[in-house]
């Protein structure tokens, strides 16, 4: 019997694995994949607050030596100008291969005493009078295993085993908006996270592992039928266009892997019910826009341990302490979220939102302080709050005054 089954061993679920096992809780930790393994669709940014998480848990020293750059700048090139600085506070953020990264996080999970099952796959849960107390799975070798548990976590991403099992209500759901193509270029250097918007595309792109850079346009969902025909030729055609200067840089590069891509929805789920939780994509999923689901998995990670710790220790109910794991979840996540699905149109900018960058321009404070929305070192409500909007244009946006 264990204190919690992690469904799901990537970063939500070696996360909050190794954060309980610190705790002093029995955890096993099953994962349908091998590792090292990449994850089929995903671009891999780390934002300051994310790594700042790897830092605490004393990880962060693993993936710099993994010959992966720090990039502590932004450079967004609206064409007629280029918005470009660093998230208050300016430290790195990373972008580790998810073969590196994931590696990383289970063995940091072993080491904390986790029990690691790979090629493990979850089909059903236990249920003991409405409450799940268990898994039904199957191992490398086929044979079905039962294990029993206080809680099981689902954190087996966005097509999660464990919430349709459950039946995890979902709300605020959109449908795709947008979604890349990308992939990795030796031979070309990049001057941090950089974004090209075009109109209704984006082209973006930063170093990795190994002296390679990501490059990726996204297209609007509506598009991807077309943009499927020929990748190359729209991702191609994209960049140059919309990102000149990063097209010349890629006439001396060379393409080392294939093209990958496609578009996700949006959706929160209710991440808890009797002896169940859900972390990372399995409770929560936006739009990859503005690359935040590894550094908000890494938070909710955080928060399920912590609530999982208080329920299971007596503390306060489980109920109680997962309710409130769900409000803060929800607290921090919601004003992103709907910036986040916004960006995601890559509809031209909005005239306040051309007034806001007109006004950014020249404004290096401010400047920065809007990379930190994205960095999550800024939280929305306060860079738009009425005295940080009179600071960047001078006047009282209301009165005029
Ligand atoms: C195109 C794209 C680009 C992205 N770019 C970024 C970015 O730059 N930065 C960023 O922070 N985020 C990015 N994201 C989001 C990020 O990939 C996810 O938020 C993150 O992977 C979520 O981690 P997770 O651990 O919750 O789930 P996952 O990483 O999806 O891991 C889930 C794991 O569960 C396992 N599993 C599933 N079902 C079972 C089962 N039944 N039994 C056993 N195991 C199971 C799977 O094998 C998998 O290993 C991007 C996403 C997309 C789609």
């Amino acid at each position: 019997m264990y204190d919690a089954v992690v469904v799901g061993a990537r970063c939500a679920g070696s996360s909050t694995a190794l954060l309980l096992a610190r705790k002093g809780y029995k955890v096993l930790l099953v994962d349908r994949s091998a590792f090292p393994s990449d994850l089929a669709f995903s671009t891999h940014y780390i934002h300051q607050s994310g790594i700042a998480r790897l830092k605490r848990w004393g990880i962060l020293d693993r993936v710099v030596a993994s010959n992966c750059p720090p990039i502590t700048g932004f450079y967004f090139d609206f064409g007629s100008f280029v918005l470009s600085g660093s998230p208050p506070p300016a430290d790195g953020a990373y972008a580790p291969r998810r073969k590196v990264l994931d590696a990383i996080l289970i063995n940091a999970a072993i080491a904390s005493g986790v029990e690691v099952r790979t090629r493990f796959s979850v089909d059903e849960l236990l249920w003991d009078d409405g409450r799940v107390c268990g898994i039904h799975g199957r191992g490398n070798g086929g044979s079905a295993v039962v294990e029993k548990a206080q809680i099981v976590i689902g954190a087996d991403g966005m097509r999660s085993t464990v919430a349709r099992l459950v039946g995890a209500t979902e709300y605020n759901v959109k449908p795709p908006l947008q979604g890349p193509y990308f992939s990795y270029w030796s031979g070309v250097q990049m001057k941090g996270f950089e974004f090209y918007p075009g109109s209704y595309r984006g082209a973006f792109g930063w170093m990795t592992n190994d002296g390679l850079a990501l490059i990726g346009v996204g297209f609007a969902a509506k598009d991807h039928l077309t943009v499927r025909s020929d990748i190359e030729g729209n991702y191609l055609h994209a960049i140059g266009e919309d990102a000149p200067d990063l097209a010349e840089r890629m006439q001396n590069g060379h393409r080392e892997e294939r093209f990958v891509g496609g578009v996700v929805p949006n959706y929160f789920r209710k991440p808890f019910g009797m002896g169940w939780a859900l972390v990372g994509d399995a409770g929560y999923l936006k739009d990859p826009c503005t690359a935040e689901g590894i550094t908000d998995a890494f938070h909710s990670a955080e928060l399920v341990a912590d609530a999982i710790d208080s329920g299971l220790s007596g503390h306060q109910s489980l109920d109680q302490a997962l309710e409130a794991y769900e409000q803060e979840r929800n607290r921090t996540a919601f004003p992103l979220y709907e910036f986040t699905c916004q960006l995601a149109t890559l509809a031209p900018p909005t005239p306040e939102m051309q007034q806001l960058l007109g006004a950014l321009n020249g404004n290096q404070e401010q400047t920065n302080k809007f990379f930190g929305l994205f960095a999550q070192t800024v939280s929305l409500p306060e860079f738009f709050a009425p005295e940080n909007m009179q600071k960047i244009y001078g006047r009282d946006q209301h009165t005029g005054a």
